[in-house]
């Protein structure tokens, strides 16, 4: 019998797409029935909603935003004695389009807004077939860019969560300096202004192969007091909670005994649920951890 992919370990998963965006497979309701079918309590759609974005679209456009809505609150309604269903967006940062993504947000009632950096400065950090994936840009130069535009988007209060925090080291590619240290700045930001991270599952599928964020950073948005959603950025039926056998461990050991979910972008938070986890990480750099982090997952599935 084929294993199941997802388990109960976490009954949400917050990070959901559909066609509408152009490279997602799969009907609305073919997520909605897996995401039934693997055990989960709550789901929400969050599809891109990128303006400006440089080359081939891979986002709904505003004038689809209407249909979108609809969409969501049509299967929501459908399913509602079943599953709960929450509509979202993920919005690419890009200053020039703030108000227009503001009024957008403000005319539907979504569950919530995230916020994505996937064209950091108009270069694509984020596809496979891009030059940043390829080996080209200096590395220094791209990470730099990142967090000066992360540091940007937190400037503005459109969002209710951070989509993939460290997106950058998607394909595995590392700065000479320590990112996750720069990162103090962004997590203090993050805290201040009481908006969610998101653990974003997909990293595992990608050269970096971690979550987004790291434990490391993870570790450093608990202490920071900043809340997590939990998500697997499912761009087919099949990926709905993928890599969660993974992701609890480096929830629990980060410290986090709660998750947040979204109603009409009010957030409110669950206790985890009490899921033996025996792996603690204790590391102090970066390597050790992940170090003990393959370890310990090794023992604990
Ligand atoms: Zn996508
Ligand atoms: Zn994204």
């Amino acid at each position: 019998m084929k294993q199941e992919k997802t388990n109960n370990s976490f009954p949400v998963d917050y990070h959901i797409h559909t066609m509408l965006c152009n490279h997602a497979e799969g009907g609305m309701e073919s997520y909605v029935k897996k995401a039934v079918s693997a055990g989960f309590k709550e789901i929400c759609f969050l599809d891109h909603l990128t303006l400006g974005e440089p080359g081939n679209r891979l986002s709904m456009i505003p004038e689809e935003v209407p249909f979108y809505f609809q969409a969501v609150s049509h299967i929501k309604n459908r399913y509602r004695e079943t599953i709960s269903i929450k509509a979202g967006l993920e919005i690419d940062f890009n200053p020039g389009y703030v108000d227009l993504f503001k009024s957008i947000s403000d005319s539907f009632s979504f569950d919530v807004i995230g916020a994505a950096l996937h064209f950091p400065a108009g270069i694509d950090v984020v596809s496979r077939k891009s030059g940043w994936s390829n080996g080209e840009n200096e590395t220094d130069l791209i990470y730099g860019l990142y967090l000066e535009h992360l540091d940007k988007m937190l400037d503005y209060d459109y969002f209710d969560v951070v989509c993939h925090l460290d997106l950058v080291k998607k394909f595995g590619r590392m700065p000479s300096g320590s990112f996750e240290k720069d990162l103090d700045h962004i997590v203090g930001k993050i805290a201040k202004k009481n908006i969610a991270v998101e653990v974003n599952t997909s990293g595992y599928d990608y050269p970096a192969k971690e979550a987004f964020p790291s434990f490391y950073i993870l570790k450093k948005c608990r202490k920071a007091g900043v809340g997590i959603t939990i998500g697997s950025d499912a761009h087919d039926p099949e990926s709905i909670g993928r890599h969660y056998e993974k992701a609890l461990p480096l929830i629990r050991s980060a410290g986090y005994e709660h998750y947040c979910v979204f109603t009409e972008r009010e957030r409110s938070e669950v206790p985890m649920p009490n899921i033996e986890c025996r792996a603690r990480y204790t590391g102090t750099s970066d390597f050790e951890v992940r170090a003990a982090l393959s370890e310990n997952i090794k023992d604990n599935i």
